[in-house]
């Protein structure tokens, strides 16, 4: 018995996300009495780090980067049964997403995604957001192994252990299925399902020539942009922007919207932030009943004041 941990990697080096979920793993080993062990696969610089956030023992198996989730899936399996482990843990990232489920058909797994509670000892039950967040269900999981993703920047990363060599799991990997002939990556920001900052617009902007004020305030904050979808529709900006339901669910601690009207469909992807505050000129905008913090005002006005006063505050701390 033993909890495994898929530790992703982008582009040759670990992702946060795999040291929150290395984390997750740690506490939930904690729980239930038992060790974590972290899985790499391809190239995954720093991954001796992952001792540092509670991996006992961190494997690598070598394997082409090129992400197939068929190819990992068969790996990740094969190394839970190698390694003894009845419980593997994944980010709730789009591979993640992509592996858990076929995971759990090969290890004839009971899965839970997107948890937000380390299992119960006992009868390993496990807690996630439903109703778009409007609720929370308790998932007791009964079969012998178990799958979890977990929610993004719900599990903050803690270093206090200390690196652990990387040893070489033997494992052949099939024959892809996929061939990636080209890769594409935005370089500079931390992505979205990651990003702990995050400033987002809508159709309140009026146009894409005005985004200057709100990559203005993104850029004092350290913080990625977002969309809603009709602003990405038209193409104002890039669709990997887009959050909501249709879009990139994200769960930062801050959540900024200016002039987004809080329609359902876009509160599905941000309401599970931590501090949401709204910009909006109307005061029944939607948005404001899922608010902290909102300011009833023209964002024309609003923004450009907002950050002269954040640049000030920063020049000062
Ligand atoms: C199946 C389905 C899936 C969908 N998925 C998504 C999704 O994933 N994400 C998503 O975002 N939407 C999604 N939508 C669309 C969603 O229903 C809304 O239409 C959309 O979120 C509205 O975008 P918006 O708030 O930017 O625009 P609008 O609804 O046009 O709202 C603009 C807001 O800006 C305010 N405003 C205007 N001018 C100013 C100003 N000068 N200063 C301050 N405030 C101002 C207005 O008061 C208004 O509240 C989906 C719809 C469907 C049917």
């Amino acid at each position: 018995m033993a909890v495994l941990v898929f530790a992703e990697s982008l582009t040759g080096s670990i992702k946060k996300a795999a040291l929150e979920a290395v984390t997750y793993g740690n506490l939930a080993a904690q729980a239930l009495g038992t060790e974590c062990i972290a899985l790499t696969i391809g190239t995954a610089e720093g991954a001796d780090k992952l001792g540092q956030y509670g991996a006992s023992k961190v494997y690598n198996v070598a394997a082409s980067d090129d992400f197939d989730s068929q190819v990992y899936a068969a790996i990740i399996s094969k190394a839970a049964e190698q390694l003894g482990a009845d419980c593997v843990v994944f980010a709730h990232s789009s591979s993640g997403k992509s592996l858990a489920g076929r995971v759990a058909v090969r290890m004839e797994a009971g899965m839970a995604s997107a948890v937000i509670s380390v299992p119960t000892a006992g009868n390993f039950s496990v807690q996630k957001g439903v109703f778009s967040g409007k609720g929370f269900a308790t998932y007791e999981i009964k079969s012998t192994n178990k799958v979890l993703t977990i929610a993004p920047n719900t599990f903050r990363p803690e270093a206090s252990g200390s690196d652990v060599a990387v040893e070489t799991l033997a494992i052949e990997a099939p024959a892809a299925r996929v061939k990636v002939k080209e890769q594409s990556t935005v370089e500079g920001i931390v992505p979205l399902p990651e990003a702990e900052l995050v400033v987002s617009a809508g159709r309140g902007m009026k146009g894409p020539e005005n985004w200057g004020m709100i990559e203005e305030m993104a850029d004092i904050l350290g913080a990625t942009t977002a969309c809603s979808r009709p602003v990405a529709d038209v193409h104002w900006r890039p669709h990997h922007e887009h959050v909501g339901q249709t879009g990139v669910a994200i769960r930062p601690t801050l959540y900024i919207a200016v002039g987004i009207s809080g329609a359902i469909q876009h509160l599905a992807g941000v309401n599970q932030s931590k501090v949401i505050v709204v910009i909006n000129k109307d005061p029944e905008a939607p948005f404001f009943k899922a608010a902290d913090y909102g300011v009833v005002g023209d964002l024309f006005e609003v923004v450009p004041r907002l950050n002269e006063a954040l640049k000030k505050f920063k020049s000062q701390n």
